[in-house]
């Protein structure tokens, strides 16, 4: 039945009682916030209302809806952004290891390591490594980094072309990447030129350890990160993959010495979604024997490349049905625009194989029975809107699916899934697009304390350690919110 309202006063009751019922229901909507909190919120609220407002009159300074490799800079003079840099993030829940540190770091640090040898493959790919070796299918001679460098008249220009090898930064990408093929095929070359080149020795410890001081810096304090299990190298002998993990853990061991409050890193044994079934019950194999010397640090096991062109988990799922429920999965899945399709339908097999976490999970939105799903059961979903939009996937982030996620309240978390590959250090660009284009004009600090705390609670934690990182979280959001209080107030834009 039509009803119709005639006075001014129950039409505005109505009015504000549905804007306040959703904004109740969205993620963070029922956090109540301390008197501290609301203090902070509202500085926080000044800056995004001012920043959205001049964006709205000025739509070439509206960050918030444009292509990171355009916005960055604005990003980076943006008080919002500022504020969030200073903001503990909790837990990094997904991110690829081979593509987590800042190339900038890595020219002006690992390629000076003596001995680096670099070639061209046929396909024009610049290939990095210690070693000579017929799988890097080089096509021209390899050359001394050092001996090129040192020939060209300018090492600093030299060092800039080199970090274009690593990096997709190009300051046109509508027009450099038409479309994703161009830029996927960019992006899985980056990590074919660093694959062998991190597996040396004294490079991968010194690379791990710098990932873990970046995503530190930022604010994250507990990492659950994808990565390659495989042998690795030093200047005499090869190392298998069970020696390389007792490195890393040493690397952890080290920053953890150093920083008591960061809690651990964690890792998901990453299989590539082009292999065949063979192929894939090997890697099982070797999963099942590195968990067995490594139960704690490996948390489980996820296939990883372009879900469109890769094989889908229905190709998979009678041999991924047969791991035993102790072995968690973390798929991607669904990362794809793509519609009733293979990929698409990949969130669906994620579901019923039990998945603890959905990677991307994209398509969700097109999904009513697997989003309630996801809901019902507590299957957080792992948005990574820059990768999202870098890969081809949104143009304008205020468009990202993760917007109806908030707004019912789905379980997400924020994460960066390849910063390294695109200038990106740690999460903070990640969260300044989630509150400036994916969360409504309204959302602050509530939203913003629900991800961190949603980055803890569906991490793959025990429940002890869980409790150890929501202590870290409050004393480190105390601090956050003290800062704010001390250093910023509601009236000037910055003391
Ligand atoms: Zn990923």
């Amino acid at each position: 039945m039509k009803t119709t309202i005639t006075d001014n006063l129950s039409w505005n009751k109505i009015r504000n009682s549905v804007i306040q019922t959703e904004e109740f229901l969205s993620t963070g909507g029922n956090l109540r916030l301390s008197t501290k909190e609301v203090f902070v919120d509202r500085i926080l609220m000044k800056y995004k209302n001012d920043e959205l407002n001049e964006g709205f009159n000025n739509l070439e300074k509206l960050a918030a809806s444009m292509h990171f490799f355009k916005a960055k800079q604005l990003i980076d003079n943006s008080e919002v952004f500022k504020l969030l840099k200073l903001m503990p993030k909790g837990g990094l829940l997904h991110g690829h290891n081979a593509a987590m540190v800042s190339s900038e770091w890595i020219i002006k640090n690992l390629t000076y390591y003596p001995g680096l040898l670099k070639c061209t493959n046929k396909d024009g790919v610049v290939i990095f490594s210690f070693r000579k070796s017929d799988s890097h299918n080089c096509n021209t001679n390899y050359e001394l980094v050092a001996n090129e460098r040192n020939r060209s008249n300018n090492p600093e220009f030299y060092d800039r072309i080199l970090e274009k090898s690593i990096n997709l930064y190009v300051p046109r990408p509508e027009v450099e990447y038409p479309n994703i093929k161009v830029v996927w095929d960019k992006f899985q070359n980056i990590f074919l030129t660093v694959n062998d080149f991190i597996k040396f020795l004294p490079v991968f410890k010194a690379y791990h350890y710098r990932l873990l001081e970046e995503m530190y810096q930022d604010g994250i304090f507990y990492i659950e990160m994808r990565h390659t299990f495989s042998q690795g190298y030093d200047h005499k002998n090869s190392l298998s993959a069970i020696e390389m993990t007792l490195e890393l853990l040493n690397v952890v061991k080290d920053f953890k010495r150093t920083h008591p409050d960061f809690i651990d890193l964690r890792a998901i044994y990453q299989v590539k979604r082009r292999i065949t079934i063979e192929e894939l019950s090997q890697q099982i194999s070797q999963f099942l024997t590195l968990r067995s010397y490594f139960p704690e640090f490996i948390i489980g096991i996820d296939l990883v490349g372009q879900e469109d062109t890769g094989n889908s988990l229905y190709y998979y799922y009678k041999l991924l049905q047969q791991l035993s429920p102790t072995n968690r999965f973390f798929f991607h899945a669904g990362e794809t625009n793509w519609y009733g399709v293979a990929a698409d339908y990949n969130i669906l097999d994620a579901i019923l194989l039990n998945t603890t976490r959905i990677g991307h999970g994209y398509a969700l939105v097109k999904h009513p029975v697997l989003w309630n799903s996801v809901k019902r059961y507590g299957i957080a979903i792992e948005v990574s809107l820059i990768s999202n939009q870098i890969l081809h996937l949104v143009e304008d982030l205020r468009n990202h699916p993760a917007a109806f996620y908030i707004s019912e309240n789905i379980p997400i978390v924020i994460t960066n899934d390849d910063p390294g590959f695109w200038n990106a250090k740690g999460l903070s660009y990640d969260f300044y697009y989630c509150l400036m284009a994916v969360g409504s004009n309204r959302a602050g600090l509530k939203l913003l304390k629900q991800l961190i705390i949603n980055s803890l609670k569906y991490s793959a934690m025990t429940s002890n350690d869980k409790n150890i990182a929501i202590k870290i979280f409050h004393k480190r959001w105390n601090n956050f919110l003290d800062h704010i209080i001390k250093n910023y107030n509601l009236y000037n834009s910055k003391n």
